[in-house]
C-alpha cells in the first residue's frame, strides 16, 4: 500500500505535481474526476458534510482507501456512499476498484481544542463548538479576482479583517461553482489564523434543518440554540435549501436576530438573490438584504484564463497559451468544471510524460462534456417539453403569440432555463427573442405561483423528465 496525502481536507489535485510515481498521479487524478461528478450526483449539502472531508490515502490491490475525520462520519459514509464512491472511481480509473472508509490519523488531534482554548475558556462558559472542516486550498489568495466576482471578494475580506464591523450580514448570491463556498471558507480561515479562539459556526442550510430537527426529536432544542447563538461568525452556505422548511425558517430567523443584535457577523450564501428565494418568509428576504447583497456572475474569458493559469502554476505547470484558450473558450459557467477539467488534462500529461498540448486538450473537454451534462435537458428540449405539456408549438412558445396557453408554456419554459442551467437573464431573452426582462418576470411569477400551489412543482420535474427523455432519442 502506498501514502498518498498527509493532511486531512486536502484536495487532491492541489497537491498534483508532475514526476510523481505512476499510480499515484492516476488515483489522484481519477479522485479529482470523481469528486467533479459526486459533485453532480448528490445534494449540496451531504457534498459539504460527506464527501468532501474525503482524502484518499492509499491502494491496495483494488481496494481505494478513503479517510475521513471521525468515527461518526467514516461509519455513515461507509453505509450510504461506498458503492457510489466505488462505481464513481472505478470509472474514472477505467477498472473496476473498491473502497474503504478509514479513519484519518490526525483527525483525532485535530478536534480537540487547541491547549491555549482550554486554558482561557474554561469548561462551562460557552457550549463546544466543532472546528469547522475547511478546506485548506479555499483561501483568499488562491482565489482569482475578475469583474464577474469583485464586489462579492471585496465584501468578504472587509468581513475578514473587521467581522462585524461594516457589512452585516454579507449576502452573496451565484450559480454553481462559481466561488461562494471558497468565499465563505476563505473568511473562516482568516479570522481563524488571526485568533484561533474565535468561534465560528459554518453550516449549510441543509445541515442547519438536519440539526435543528435532530435537537426538536430529541428534546434538545435548548442546547442547540445556544451553540448556534454562542458564535462571533455565523456563515451560512447554501441558505436556499432551508426553503419551504417552516419551523427551521422561524428558528434562523431567531438566530439570525440574536446575532445581528449582538454585532456578530453574519454572512450567508446562496444560489439566488434574497428576493427570488419565494419560498422563503419575507420577513426573512428582507433581513438578508440589509446588510451587503452582493453577486457573483460567470466569470469572462480574461477570469478564466487567468484561473486557468493560477491553478496550472499552483501544481508547477506552466499551460501554452493555446491550451488556455481553447479551456477558456469551451467552459464558460462553472469554475468548478474548469478545474475538473484541467485536473483530468495535467494527468493525462503527466502521464504521457510531455507538456499538455492542445490535441490532450480537445479529447479531455470531450470527453468531460460527455460525462457531466449526462441527464440534463438542454434549454431546447426544456423548450420543446414545455410546447408539449402545454399542447402548443415550439414555433408558438419563440413568437409573439398572447393566447393563454402559449404565454404559460413560454414562462414555464423560461422558468426551467433559469433552474436548471442558472442561464443568465439576457441570454433567455435572447433564447426567446424577447428582452431580458420578459425572462425576470417570467421567472418571478411562476416562482410565486409555486408559493401558493407548491403542487405545480410535480407538474415542473414532469415537463424536465419529459425533456431529459427526448435528449436521449
Ligand atoms: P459554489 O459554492 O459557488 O458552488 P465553490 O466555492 O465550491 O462554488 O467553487 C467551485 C470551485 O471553483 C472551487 O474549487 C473553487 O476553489 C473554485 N473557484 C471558484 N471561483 C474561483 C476563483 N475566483 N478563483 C479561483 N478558484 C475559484
Ligand atoms: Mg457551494
Amino acid at each position: 500500500m502506498f501514502e498518498l496525502l498527509a493532511g486531512r481536507h486536502t484536495i487532491a489535485s492541489t497537491q498534483l505535481t508532475l514526476g510523481e510515481p505512476e499510480q499515484v498521479v492516476i488515483l489522484k487524478g481519477a479522485w479529482e474526476a470523481t469528486l467533479v461528478e459526486l459533485k453532480e450526483l448528490v445534494n449540496p449539502a451531504t457534498y459539504d458534510r460527506w464527501i468532501s472531508t474525503l482524502t484518499p490515502v492509499g491502494r491496495t490491490g483494488s481496494v481505494i482507501s478513503l479517510a475521513t475525520n471521525g468515527e461518526f462520519a467514516r461509519q455513515w459514509i461507509t453505509r450510504k456512499f461506498t458503492e457510489m464512491l466505488a462505481a464513481s472511481l472505478s470509472s474514472a480509473l477505467g477498472e473496476p476498484v473498491t473502497v474503504q472508509i478509514v479513519l484519518d490519523e490526525n483527525a483525532k488531534t485535530e478536534q480537540a481544542p487547541p491547549p491555549s482554548v482550554a486554558k482561557k475558556k474554561p469548561s462551562g462558559s460557552e457550549p463546544a463548538i466543532r472546528r469547522p472542516g475547511f478546506i485548506s486550498k479555499y483561501t483568499f489568495d488562491r482565489f482569482v479576482e475578475g469583474n464577474s466576482n469583485r464586489l462579492a471578494l471585496a465584501g468578504a475580506q472587509a468581513v475578514a479583517a473587521q467581522p462585524g464591523k461594516k457589512f452585516n450580514p454579507l449576502f452573496i448570491y451565484g450559480g454553481p461553482g462559481l466561488g461562494k463556498t471558497h468565499l465563505l471558507h476563505a473568511i473562516g480561515q482568516q479570522v481563524l489564523a488571526r485568533d484561533a479562539r474565535s468561534r465560528i459556526v459554518y453550516l449549510t442550510g441543509q445541515v442547519f434543518a438536519e440539526e435543528f430537527i435532530h435537537s426538536v426529536k430529541t428534546g434538545r432544542v435548548g442546547e442547540f440554540r445556544s451553540m448556534q447563538r454562542s458564535v462571533d461568525i455565523w456563515l451560512v452556505d447554501d441558505v436556499q435549501l432551508i426553503a419551504g422548511k417552516d419551523r427551521t425558517q422561524e428558528e434562523l430567523f431567531h438566530t439570525f436576530n440574536f446575532l445581528y443584535e449582538g454585532g456578530r457577523q453574519i454572512v450567508i450564501c446562496s444560489d439566488r438573490p434574497p428576493r427570488e428565494l419565494y419560498l422563503m418568509e419575507e420577513r426573512l428576504r428582507s433581513r438578508f438584504e440589509s446588510g451587503l447583497v452582493a453577486d457573483i456572475s460567470p466569470p469572462d474569458f480574461e477570469t478564466r484564463a487567468a484561473i486557468l493559469i493560477k491553478k496550472a502554476e499552483e501544481e508547477g505547470v506552466e499551460l501554452p497559451m493555446d491550451v488556455v484558450d481553447l479551456m477558456a473558450d469551451r467552459i464558460q459557467s462553472n469554475i468548478r468544471k474548469l478545474e475538473g477539467s484541467l485536473c483530468r488534462l495535467l494527468a493525462e500529461a503527466s502521464l504521457a510524460g510531455r507538456p499538455p498540448t492542445v490535441e490532450m486538450a480537445e479529447e479531455v473537454l470531450r470527453s468531460f462534456f460527455e460525462d457531466t451534462n449526462a441527464g440534463k435537458p438542454s434549454p431546447e428540449a426544456l423548450i420543446e417539453a414545455s410546447a408539449d405539456y402545454h399542447g402548443v408549438t415550439m414555433e408558438e412558445v419563440m413568437g409573439k403569440g398572447r393566447r393563454q396557453a402559449i404565454t404559460r408554456a413560454r414562462q414555464v419554459a423560461m422558468y426551467l432555463c433559469r433552474e436548471v442551467w442558472s442561464l443568465p437573464w439576457k441570454q433567455i431573452g435572447t433564447l426567446f427573442r424577447k428582452d431580458h426582462s420578459s425572462a425576470i418576470y417570467a421567472h418571478k411569477s411562476i416562482g410565486e405561483e409555486l408559493v401558493r400551489r407548491p403542487d405545480q412543482q410535480r407538474v415542473l420535474d414532469e415537463i424536465v423528465e419529459a425533456a431529459r427523455s427526448k435528449r436521449q432519442h
